[in-house]
């Protein structure tokens, strides 16, 4: 499974707002490898300028930050889910309109893309592009059907979201402005930071006072520390906000059909998200830990009470790591690192052939045999979607000298495919579908596999504290019961 994108937005006159943006891009590198871009611009539409490249973001603008000036400006790093990986498709997006330029960074993915594609097209606006993003784009160059608000691109951005309900969280730049808007079912992420500096008043007791310099918006806020920034708010689900040099407003709430809940991705917390970052006001981190602490009270391997010096807790690294952790605390034994991981071998999943896939996984683990030899290993792994990552594990752990390897999988078995901006496999390749737990365990050569329950994963994710939690979660890729009607819209 691979994540759809990042986005990040900054405007400030103190810092080097480029700078900023490519170093909030890097932290949001998990979200996407294929290309990244930056636009920036001073407020008017002749001094908007724009770098995009394929690649890692360090490589795209190793020797182009210099040109980016300006003291507002849009960010992304994409991975393809909808339009091919091509720099066509690299965001963000440019376009004049009648109100001036705009910039358009998307995260998700449009399930109503083919209906509004079609309606975009029938309007007599071009497309250049495959890419939901551009569609979202053009939808807001056209002028509303009606001014509400005596505020053209809050009444643009309004009727976009009352066209399209999922999935986007959406930075855009327009003139000195930047807006960020997150769909109604609030499915992926999006959050607003603040840059302070504290300056000192010389004179009478030499008086410390901080200064909000910057603000910048993000999909995450793990890069948040990197650029010097703090977490202000989370955007909320149907937010339309305004962001200028003078702070941020609350502009509209977009409504969900009536009795829908929101659809936040679950898998943000299982596997998307940085484990430093917050959402929904919790730490991932820990998020990932109590699914581990579930998982061990319902699936406990048998024997483990007894001979709790026999048995090692491990991970698949790293994304699984404190769900192993979290596990091997409530059992209460010793966690430890079994598998090494070689992080200059690429994604598995871009192998062209199963054979190769495989190899490529053998190449990428290495084993720390001590932890290994004579243990039982339970290996916690965060889902299982082919399951050819997980089979040559098994083979090199057993090779290792594990007596035992029981898997333990921090998500339900997943069987439907994602319609919102996650690539999963086609419904036959999902593993899921063509056996059960016991039957996988053969088939990779486990002494057993076990799944999370939904409502484990569930119970697990929703904030325990938070008095003005409206949460609700998308699981459609596990349990087939998806936000809105997919049928006559993909
Ligand atoms: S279908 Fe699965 S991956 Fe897609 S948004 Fe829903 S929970 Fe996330």
């Amino acid at each position: 499974m691979e994540e759809a994108c990042g986005v990040f937005g900054c405007i400030s006159r103190s810092i080097n707002v480029a700078d900023t943006i490519a170093v909030g891009l890097t932290g949001l590198q998990h979200r996407g490898q294929e290309s990244a871009g930056i636009v920036m611009s001073s407020g008017t539409d002749d001094s908007y300028v724009e770098h995009k490249g394929m690649g890692l973001v360090e490589h795209v603008f190793k020797d182009n930050l210099l040109k980016l000036q300006g003291h507002i400006g849009l960010g992304h790093t994409r991975y393809s889910t909808v339009g091919v990986s091509s720099i066509i498709n690299c965001q963000p997006f440019v376009v004049q309109s009648s109100l001036g330029k705009i910039a358009v960074a998307h995260n998700g993915e449009l399930v109503e893309a083919k209906k509004l594609r079609k309606e975009v097209l029938d309007m007599g606006t071009g497309l250049t592009t495959n890419s939901d993003s551009e569609v979202i784009t053009q939808i807001l160059c056209h002028p509303p059907k009606v001014l509400n608000d005596g505020h053209e691109w809050l009444d643009r951005i309004k009727e976009f979201m009352s066209r399209s309900l999922i999935s986007y969280s959406l930075v855009i730049m327009h003139d000195n402005k930047l807006y960020a808007a997150r769909d109604p079912f609030g499915n992926r992420p999006l959050c607003i930071g603040k840059i302070k500096q504290r300056n000192v008043l010389k004179g009478e007791g030499d008086e410390k006072k901080e200064e909000v310099i910057g603000w910048v918006v993000s999909s995450e806020t793990c890069p948040f520390k990197s650029v010097g920034a703090e977490l202000e708010r989370f955007v909320k689900p149907g937010e339309i906000v305004e962001i200028s040099l003078t702070g941020y407003k609350i502009l509209h709430t977009a409504q969900r059909p009536e009795n829908k809940r929101p659809a936040f991705c679950i898998f943000e917390y299982v596997y998307f998200s940085r484990p430093d970052s917050f959402l929904e006001g919790q730490l991932v981190h820990f998020v990932r830990e109590r699914c581990g602490e579930t998982l061990a009270v319902e699936h406990p391997v048998v024997g483990i009470d007894d001979e709790k010096d026999d048995w090692v807790v491990s991970t698949v690294p790293e994304s699984a790591t404190p769900a192993a952790i979290g596990y091997a605390k409530k059992l209460k034994v010793q966690y430890a690192e079994v598998l090494c991981k070689n992080r200059y071998v690429g994604r598995s999943f871009i192998q062209p052939t199963l054979n190769l896939r495989q190899r490529t996984v053998s190449m990428k683990y290495g084993v720390l045999e001590d932890h290994v030899k004579n243990k039982k290993i339970v290996l916690v792994d965060d889902s299982i979607v082919r399951g050819t990552t997980i089979t040559p594990i098994v083979q090199l752990l057993r090779k290792s000298g594990a007596l035992e390897v029981h898997i333990r999988v921090a998500s339900p078995p997943i069987k439907y495919p994602c319609y919102m901006g996650i690539n999963i496999p086609t419904t036959n390749e999902l593993i899921a579908n063509k056996c059960s737990a016991d039957e996988l365990a053969k088939h990779i050569g486990a002494d057993s596999v076990k799944y999370i329950s939904l409502k484990g994963l569930e119970d697990s994710v929703r904030p325990e504290k938070r008095q003005d939690y409206d949460g609700g979660y998308c699981t459609a890729c596990l349990s087939n019961v998806y936000p809105v009607e997919i049928e006559d819209l993909v």
